[in-house]
């Protein structure tokens, strides 16, 4: 067992470490976008890392610019404390998490 990325990402069957992967912050520009947080959520974010739009985190290249670190060997989220719903809600071993590591490292494993 290993401890993820998110205080929300309890440990699972699966032994997927998230701060040795980074795959879901880095699969779309369209996967961090903002849904249901209040406007004081939103306005805890700073701005440099919000999309021109409003609508979600600024990515460039698909990965998202709170993301530091190496892919795949050691990452950390910039803005750990007020990041978005949907990165709270994403489960190392769950189907998003399985996408993104396929298409990241061409193996869900
Ligand atoms: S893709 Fe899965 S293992 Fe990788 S950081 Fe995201 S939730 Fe964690
Ligand atoms: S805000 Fe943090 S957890 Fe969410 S996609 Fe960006 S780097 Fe990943």
């Amino acid at each position: 067992m290993t401890l993820s990325l998110s205080a929300s990402h309890e440990f699972t069957s699966h032994d997927f470490d998230c701060q040795s992967c980074g795959a879901c912050c880095a699969y779309s520009a369209e996967w961090p976008r903002f849904s249901l947080e209040t406007d004081e959520e939103l306005e805890q974010i700073p701005a440099d890392h919000v999309a021109a739009d409003l609508g979600g985190m600024r990515c460039e290249n698909d990965r998202c610019t709170a993301l530091e670190g190496t892919l795949g060997k050691s990452v950390a989220c910039k803005v750990y404390d007020v990041r978005p719903i949907v990165c709270r809600t994403c489960m190392p071993g769950d189907d998003e998490c399985l996408m993104a590591r396929q298409r990241l490292f061409g193996t869900a494993a």
